[in-house]
This record gives C-alpha cells, sequence and structure tokens, in this order.
C-alpha cells in the first residue's frame, strides 16, 4: 500500500491543512535504486524495494562507489574493503530480491557530480528502463533531526536527479549513447529517501524484517548490529504510524509524467521497436 499526504502545494500548506493523507497504489513496473555506498539501499529503501518486487516489479541497484573508505584503520587495503563491500551488497541485493547491481567504481569519500558520473547513470537508466528511481533527496545538506548528509549521499542524489531529468530522457545528451542503441527514457516518478519534506509513506509491514536481514549482510559495517536493528525497527515504526501500519519508509516524490495510457504505452513500445531499442535487462556486472 502507498499512502500519499496531500499537503504537498504551498497554497494548501498555508492553509495550516491538516495531515490529511491519501491512499494512492502506484507501483512502478520497473524501478532503479541508486545510491553512494554499499549498504545506504538497504539502510534506505529496502522495505519499499521488497515489497514492490514481491509485488512483481523488477528492481536493480546501482552503487556509484563500493565504500572503499568505509573502516577504521588507516592500514586496510582500500580495494580488498570495497571487494568484501561489493559482496555484502550482491548478498542483501539477493535478499531484497534485485534483478542485479550495478558497482560504479567511484572513489568513497570523493564522489562528485560530473559529467563522467552523470553519463554512467544514463547509461544504468537507458539500460535497465525504470519507471522509477529512488535515490536521496539532494537538497538535504543536514537533516532535520542533526547530522550532516554525507558529502557522497548528496553528490549520488544530485547526479541520480540530473542523469534522470533531462539528460536519460533527451537523446541530445550525451548523443553518442543514442547513437549506439541505448535509445533516451523517460523515468515518471523519483522517490526521494531521506527527505526532510516527505509526503509520501509506504507501508513495509510485511517486508520489514526482510529490510533487517538485508541490513544484516553489512557485516564489515555493523559493530553491534542488534543495536543498529533496533534504531532501524524503531524508525520503522514512527514512520508507520504516520499512516497507520505497523512500518513504513518515506518518500518525497516527484512526478515527471503521468502514467501512459494503454494507448500511448501502445506507441511508445511501438516506437521503441522500431528503432530496435526497446527495454532489455542489463548483465550483471
Ligand atoms: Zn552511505
Amino acid at each position: 500500500m502507498m499512502v500519499r499526504s496531500d499537503n504537498r502545494f504551498e497554497g494548501e500548506r498555508s492553509e495550516g491543512m491538516s495531515e490529511t493523507i491519501e491512499s494512492n497504489s502506484w507501483r512502478p513496473a520497473r524501478f532503479m535504486v541508486i545510491v553512494g555506498h554499499p549498504d545506504d539501499a538497504d539502510f534506505g529503501p529496502a522495505g519499499t524495494a521488497a515489497a514492490w518486487i514481491q509485488a512483481g516489479s523488477e528492481g536493480w541497484l546501482v552503487c556509484c562507489t563500493s565504500g572503499d573508505a568505509g573502516g577504521e584503520d588507516p592500514d586496510l587495503d582500500p580495494l580488498e574493503l570495497a571487494l568484501a563491500r561489493e559482496e555484502e551488497q550482491r548478498e542483501a541485493a539477493a535478499v531484497v530480491g534485485y534483478e542485479g547491481v550495478t558497482f560504479l567504481h567511484q572513489p568513497d569519500g570523493n564522489l562528485a557530480n560530473d559529467l563522467p558520473l552523470r553519463e554512467m547513470l544514463v547509461r544504468e537508466i537507458r539500460t535497465f528502463r525504470p519507471d522509477a528511481v529512488i535515490c536521496g533527496d539532494p537538497e538535504v545538506v543536514i537533516h532535520t533531526g542533526g547530522g550532516v548528509n554525507h558529502t557522497d549521499h548528496r553528490a549520488a542524489a544530485m547526479a541520480a536527479v540530473d542523469a534522470v531529468y533531462p539528460a536519460a530522457r533527451n537523446p541530445m545528451a550525451f548523443p553518442w549513447l543514442a547513437r549506439n542503441g541505448l535509445a533516451a527514457h523517460r523515468v515518471r516518478r523519483i522517490f526521494l529517501m531521506w527527505s526532510n519534506t516527505p509526503d509520501t509513506w509506504i507501508d513495509v509491514s510485511p517486508t520489514a524484517e526482510r529490510k533487517i536481514e538485508a541490513l544484516r549482510c553489512h557485516a564489515s559495517q555493523l559493530h553491534d548490529p542488534e543495536a543498529v536493528f533496533t534504531r532501524v525497527r524503531s524508525r520503522l515504526a514512527e514512520q508507520g504510524a504516520r499512516i497507520g501500519s505497523a512500518a513504513a519508509e518515506a518518500y518525497r516524490v516527484v512526478v515527471l509524467d503521468p502514467d501512459p495510457t494503454s494507448e500511448t504505452a501502445d506507441v511508445a513500445e511501438g516506437m521503441a521497436e522500431a528503432s530496435g531499442k526497446a527495454a532489455r535487462t542489463p548483465t550483471a556486472r
């Protein structure tokens, strides 16, 4: 169940509208999660991803870095750590049910929203052709509850949004991609996680424990796993209380395009087929 609050517009908010919550059952047939580090997707939208996949969606995960700076020992070999963390993320992705994971191997702690990163993300988007992308909220520098939003989270979020709009849908952005078979693709909705201004809560009661199992895979990052799981469970319950469910994950949702009617979907399909660029599934890397 997806629930969206009705107070997204300034005009309504200024009237002091209470937090009216509307039911909304929108679910993407295909979605892509784009994050900075291995484990972000599991601390982030794993409950939603698992719920959507359980209901029949196909998901793909993109990690911009492999978390090679995610340790406390300066003598640790960063490449060994990256390898271990990729393995942990693959295991977690299997728990959630993603079709696959792409690691872009960008430097942990130094991720930049630059053209090379955006081109890599546009490649991913045009290859998997998701209806929705889940990423961080690029407008969050300081979390409302306190704490700095990690620089890699900000860069990954900004790059993801920029890749979705306008680059992925514009055939003249990185034109060599379209010339080589990666046709422009319109992502219809962006789900911004870890937002300071969420407007949509997704019920993840049936998959909350799957999220915990996915988190358990990130052994290198968990010094006191049970304490972490307790915090995650209480956060899920807190968000769930907003919509009267046992557990929820919160998003700010950006709707870029209306869903195609069956008529427009046929036209889009025909166009993709005519140019030999129909949706396909990338091979796992
Ligand atoms: Zn992170």
